[in-house]
């Protein structure tokens, strides 16, 4: 068996604890034991990272250019095996896996570009002889605490543009799916990056991630996770003083009006609430569908539910893998008995299933005749449950789709321009889509969602600077 310890200040720093990773598709076989780190490791990266920063946020950006366009190389040309330990660990369907191992590649040359990419402004001053200039500056060190569930994507998003503008990183990811995260800090320490620049250290969330957030010494945080952790991240963050931003949960609309293509509202209501077994964030749990293509709608969605082959995420050919977790596949199970309390009509799937090997198999749950105000469509599952709300016509379908807390992603099924423009305005989510699944997006342009869904600026794309650097103006009289 292959231990995997932390990795603080370019060591190897073995634990006294270990963790098991457990293949999700097959729960005899365990993909490694990892170190469950200690506050003491904790401490020893965050000050690792403190004593590292001066000289990094020195180091020129071509330096930084090279060691994350060498770390995005080598991530893309090991993707396919990078992206089969993912699906193993994890359990999305192998073709996911590999398509997120090339999607971090891109996110590492991509933030190497930013690196000499970064530019001030000079402005001209308001009083005659003085001149100003804006500039950005690194910010320190920064804490990144990511999920389970893109253990490749959001590590890099994070840790890429950190390192891109000069920042320290101390990184912890999720217990769950640790393989992974490990992966892409080895390829970045290779890639030539010095020591004490990134530290890994896995462990217990609720031990380690609160004393990192509200740690004293660190300037930035930014977290990936649910809306029961997030806030008191946020809490922990600014009573210590530092930057914090949370990318959390949704509960995702997709409107499916009278004029939809029904294939294309099949096919994407399928792809956002179902696929990677409704395990992202982004998937669309409420199905709002106008009157007149309901039953049409209903008819043909069981119809490509039944044909979903559901198995071992290596198996080629499959649609779905299993579920994280035994955890989470309780709680997909309850949430099919809560929503049928509430009365919705269960037309298809939401029990477990059984397999060659002994996995967290679902069947994808569909449920109508529910309302916005049942718990199954107040509250993220993030399991393959998906419920559908009828509506008499679009101006129901909106307001009904904007009646959530959360606000991350949304989607339209219309041939019409005018309810994809109207839509595209009025949606009060941070990431609208036409014609298009709500889950499944660009590399190089924001990504993040509002009300109760993010805290703080952007992630991804030229807009991540804003976040991972501080801005100084300087004014000199000539
Ligand atoms: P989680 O909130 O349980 O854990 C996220 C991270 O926080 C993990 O590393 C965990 O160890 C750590 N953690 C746990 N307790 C903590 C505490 N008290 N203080 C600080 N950190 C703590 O989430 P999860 O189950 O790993 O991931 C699923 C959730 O993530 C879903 O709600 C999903 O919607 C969300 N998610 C959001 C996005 C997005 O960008 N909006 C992307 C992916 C996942």
């Amino acid at each position: 068996m292959v231990i995997y310890p932390n990795l603080i200040d370019g060591q190897r720093v073995e634990s006294a604890g270990r963790n098991s990773d457990i293949n999700p598709s097959n729960t005899g076989d365990v993909v490694g034991e990892f170190a469950r780190g200690s506050r003491k490791d904790l401490d020893d990266a965050i000050a690792a990272a403190r004593q590292a920063f001066g000289k990094w946020s020195r180091s020129t950006p071509q330096e930084r250019f090279d060691i994350l366009d060498k770390a995005g190389t080598e991530i893309l040309a090991r993707k396919e095996e990078l992206g089969r330990q993912l699906s193993r660990e994890q359990g999305k369907p192998l073709a996911d896996g590999i398509g997120e191992a090339g999607r971090a590649g891109y996110i590492f040359k991509f933030f190497a570009g930013e690196a000499v990419r970064l530019t001030g402004d000079k402005v001209e001053s308001t009083r005659p002889g003085v001149d100003v200039e804006v500039t950005r500056e690194p910010l320190g060190v920064v804490a990144a605490i990511t999920p389970w569930n893109f253990p490749l994507a959001i590590p890099a998003w994070k840790i890429a543009p950190a390192l891109a503008c000069g920042n320290t990183v101390v990184f912890k990811p999720a217990e769950l799916v640790p393989a992974s995260p490990w992966a892409i800090v080895d390829i970045v320490q290779r890639a030539g990056l010095p020591p004490g620049v990134l530290n890994l250290v896995m462990g217990p969330g609720s031990v380690l991630g609160p004393a990192l957030a509200g740690s004293a010494d660190v300037d930035a945080v930014t977290f990936t996770g649910s809306q029961d952790v997030g806030p008191s991240v946020a809490a922990a963050a600014v009573a210590a003083g530092s930057r914090v931003q949370l990318e959390m949960g949704g509960k995702n609309p997709l409107i499916v009006v009278d004029d939809a293509d029904l294939a294309i509202a099949v096919s994407i209501a399928v792809n956002g609430a179902f696929f990677q077994a409704g395990q992202r964030c982004t998937s669309s749990s409420r199905l709002i569908v106008t009157d007149g293509i309901h039953d049409r709608f209903v008819a043909a969605m069981i119809e490509r539910i039944k044909k979903l082959v559901i198995d071992d995420a290596l198996k080629p050919g499959i649609d779905i893998g299993p579920v994280v977790d035994a955890k989470q596949l309780e709680k997909n199970l309850s949430y099919v008995e809560i929503a049928k309390k509430e009365g919705g009509r269960l037309v298809c799937g939401g029990d477990r299933l059984t397999r060659d090997t002994d996995g967290f198999y679902m069947a994808p749950a569909l449920f109508t005749e529910t309302t916005n105000d049942m718990r199954i469509n107040r509250e993220e599952v993030f399991g393959p449950v998906a419920a559908v709300i009828r509506v008499k016509n679009y101006e129901e379908a909106l307001a009904v789709a904007n009646a959530t807390p959360y606000g991350l992603s949304s989607g339209i099924a219309t041939t019409s321009l005018k309810y994809a423009n109207h839509f595209k305005r009025n949606s009060t989510s941070g990431l609208v889509m036409v014609n298009q699944p709500t889950a499944g997006l660009d590399y190089h342009v924001p990504f993040g969602g509002r009300k109760k869904s993010s805290y703080g600026p952007r992630e991804q794309g030229s807009y991540a600077k804003d976040f991972y650097t501080i801005i100084k103006t300087a004014y000199t009289m000539a």
